[in-house]
């Protein structure tokens, strides 16, 4: 072995990208020497490119990039510490190249940062390193960690899960809301995971410091027209499923969700999938209990200063719910051509004074009219 890291460090003194890439000296590399210097170098390009735009790393196995893409996310400012106020405290370092199948090689890199004598882990990492050429392209594990998974098919969604799906909520994400939105051209790719610990491991995230303490989440990357999503919520059959979030997911397919008015999104959201496992109508009561039981409430100053009920042990913004009312009131008057316009009426301002023409028009309501014609949509509700 010994022979190989001379060759290795007069490699590193000589690229400037790949300085920062450490070698464990303990480990195996491969025993062709031009073959190490090209993983070297091409691991060492992979993580200079993934500070940059997923679409431009050149190094990401193109036939994986959207599975890849998920992991190369946890890559961006993976060097900086905030408590420790430098850009550069983690640095990579290679601890293991194991040989697979077809000139393939398994990769674990760990970040790690010194301080005094203590050195501290910031994340390790798995990628599969594939030959081509003279390089190396490198991939998430996630496809060959699950190869041996089932496969659903729905519209232009596929869903990947290890035992049994719940085709109903499968067949719902994938035709809810997108015949609305004009989004049945996306495609989705869905990978139901038990919880975020199964899920990292997965998609080749063995550490983060980030997510210590922590066991659910659901990581998403949208990449021209495709939506790849990795649930890490308690969702390995896809039965923990939310229509509110739903909308969410759906609506960002198609725009920036701080492009739209977050009242009416979450209008919309509330109309359509209620909330924290609470439906619409159980909402509604709780609001009209809890909220409009005061006869004195002012809609039009609650816009301006919000008030809030409970569902449970969940917390709901009352201009929530008005939002959901005036949503309705529109699709009912336009069709969803009304309430898309009504999203689209830009991020919220002082004063809301775009909300308030834009509900002129669509309900031919002025901004003194509003607090009346709310009340008359509650008590009609
Ligand atoms: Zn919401």
């Amino acid at each position: 072995m010994k022979r190989f890291y001379p060759l290795i460090f007069s490699f590193l003194a000589l690229g400037a990208q790949a300085r920062e890439l450490q070698i464990n000296p303990g480990i195996r590399l491969p025993k062709d020497s031009l073959e190490a210097s090209h993983l070297i170098q091409s691991l060492a390009g992979f993580l200079e490119a993934s500070q940059s735009e997923n679409s431009a790393n050149t190094y990401v196995l193109p036939a994986e990039k959207f599975e890849t893409y998920l992991l190369l996310d946890e890559f961006k400012g993976i060097e900086a510490s905030s408590s420790f106020k430098d850009e550069h405290f983690y640095q990579p370092q290679l601890c293991n190249v194991a040989p697979l199948e077809e000139g393939q090689y398994w990769l674990q890199i760990s970040y790690f940062g010194l301080k005094g004598d203590a050195s501290i882990l910031r994340a390790s990492f798995d990628l599969i390193a594939h030959p081509d050429k003279d390089q190396f392209k490198f991939a998430s594990p996630l496809k060959r960690n699950t190869r041996h998974w089932k496969e659903y098919k729905v519209g232009k969604s596929h869903f990947f899960y290890q035992d049994s799906l719940n085709e109903a909520h499968a067949y719902q994400l994938s035709t809810r809301f997108d015949v609305n939105l004009k989004s049945e051209n996306k495609a989705n790719i869905v990978y139901c995971c038990e919880n975020l610990i199964a899920m990292e491991r997965l998609l080749g995230l063995t550490y983060k410091i980030d997510y210590n303490g922590y066991n659910s989440s659901v990581w998403t990357v949208n990449e021209a027209g495709t939506k790849i999503m990795a649930l890490g919520n308690d969702n390995a059959s896809f039965e923990n499923f939310d229509p509110h979030d739903l909308w969410h997911a759906r609506l960002s397919m198609v725009i920036s969700r701080r492009a739209v008015d977050h009242s009416v999104d979450e209008g919309c959201a509330y109309l359509y999938g209620g909330s924290w496992g609470y439906t619409w109508d159980e909402i509604l009561k709780a609001f009209k209990e809890q909220v409009a039981s005061d006869s004195g409430m002012n809609w039009h100053e609650l816009k301006e200063k919000p008030q809030y009920f409970q569902t449970g042990e969940h917390r709901n913004s009352a201009d929530y719910v008005v939002c959901a009312l005036l949503v309705q009131e529109i699709e009912a008057k336009h069709g969803f051509e009304g309430v898309w316009e009504f999203l689209n009426i830009g991020p919220r301002e002082k004063g809301n004074a775009k909300f308030y023409q834009k509900l002129e028009s669509l309900l031919g309501i002025s901004v003194e009219e509003y607090n009346a014609k709310v009340w008359e949509l509650i008590e009609n509700s």
